[in-house]
């Protein structure tokens, strides 16, 4: 596969990951919204288009990594978007997190123009992003995820192939389910220590130290020390996220009685205007 990538969604994610993509010696070229997010990778030798159009041109393989459907159909659509200048063949990698009903939906709408989708969203965060320790959770054809499989290893250390078209998103899904209830769980047991009178940072360690310590919490742990917090997976994120969650959870028939709550708790915290944290 040719070593020239477009990617649009310069994110948190999207900054990272092309950083990675570069420093793998792929030719990229990059489009965002705000053009002042695409100074960095411009710095590092990566070309900026002004509509997102002209990515489409530069490569037959195009990155999304964007905040949800939304956002994907605002850069597809248009006399200026992806879909009215991609040639059929072209390739569309959405990596960002999005229902695994859209991303089956979305399929289709790009097959009816002879362009293949494939679902890669990742699991970790900015600090994996900048590593390039993502888990990339991949849906679609087999053999395409496998050709695409260098790319994905320029931005994360491994590749699940999940199967077709939607069950990427699924797999984020549920990650992100797991996610959502331990982040909680954490705040409510550290809490609850601290409501007992005992030192937050000795309770961090004995997590740590038993076999509920994980690398999420360590990481936890470490920003609680030093009393500092910058924003890595923004609050209205996993609000987003857990309407996905819910939404395919009652397609399935599946009961999810405490990621509901945490639903509502994340929902709650968004209305306070807690969305960036
Ligand atoms: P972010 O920093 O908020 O970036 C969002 C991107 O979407 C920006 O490039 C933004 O452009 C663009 N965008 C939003 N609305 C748009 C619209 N209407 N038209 C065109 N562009 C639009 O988000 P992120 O943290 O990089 O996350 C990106 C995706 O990855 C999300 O789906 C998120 O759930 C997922 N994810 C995030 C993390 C994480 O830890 N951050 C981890 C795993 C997965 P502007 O710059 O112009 O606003």
């Amino acid at each position: 596969m040719d070593k020239k990538v477009g990617f649009i969604g310069m994110g948190i994610m999207g900054q990272a990951m092309g950083a990675n993509l570069l420093k793998a010696g792929y030719g990229l070229m990059v489009y965002n919204r705000t053009r002042s997010k695409t100074a960095a990778l411009e710095k590092e030798g990566a070309r900026v288009a002004s509509v997102p159009g002209e990515v489409a041109g530069f490569s037959n393989v195009t990155i999304l990594m964007l905040t949800g459907p939304v956002a994907i159909d605002a850069v597809l659509e248009g006399d200026q978007g992806l879909l009215a200048a991609v040639e059929p063949g072209h390739v569309i990698v959405n990596m960002s997190t999005v229902s695994p009903g859209y991303t089956i939906t979305l399929s289709r709408r790009l097959k009816d123009k002879g362009v293949r989708l494939v679902d890669a969203p990742v699991s970790g965060s900015k600090i994996p992003a900048l590593e390039g320790t993502l888990v990339i959770l991949a849906g679609g054809e087999k053999g395409l995820v496998e050709r695409l499989e260098p790319m994905f290893l320029a931005m994360g250390k491994k590749v699940v192939y999940c199967g077709e078209a939607g069950s990427g998103s699924s797999m984020k899904m549920s990650v992100n389910l797991l996610l959502s209830v331990m982040m909680e769980g954490l705040c409510e047991a550290v809490v609850m220590a601290a409501g007992c009178g005992l030192d937050r940072e000795m309770f961090m360690d004995t997590v740590l130290s038993g076999p509920l310590g994980c690398d999420l919490f360590k990481i936890k742990r470490e920003m609680m020390a030093n009393r500092e917090f910058p924003p890595q997976f923004p609050l209205k994120h996993m609000e987003k996220d857990l309407r996905f969650v819910l939404e395919t959870a009652k397609e399935h028939g599946v009961t999810l009685p405490v990621g509901a709550k945490v639903a509502r708790l994340y929902a709650a915290a968004l209305e306070k205007g807690l969305g960036e944290e």
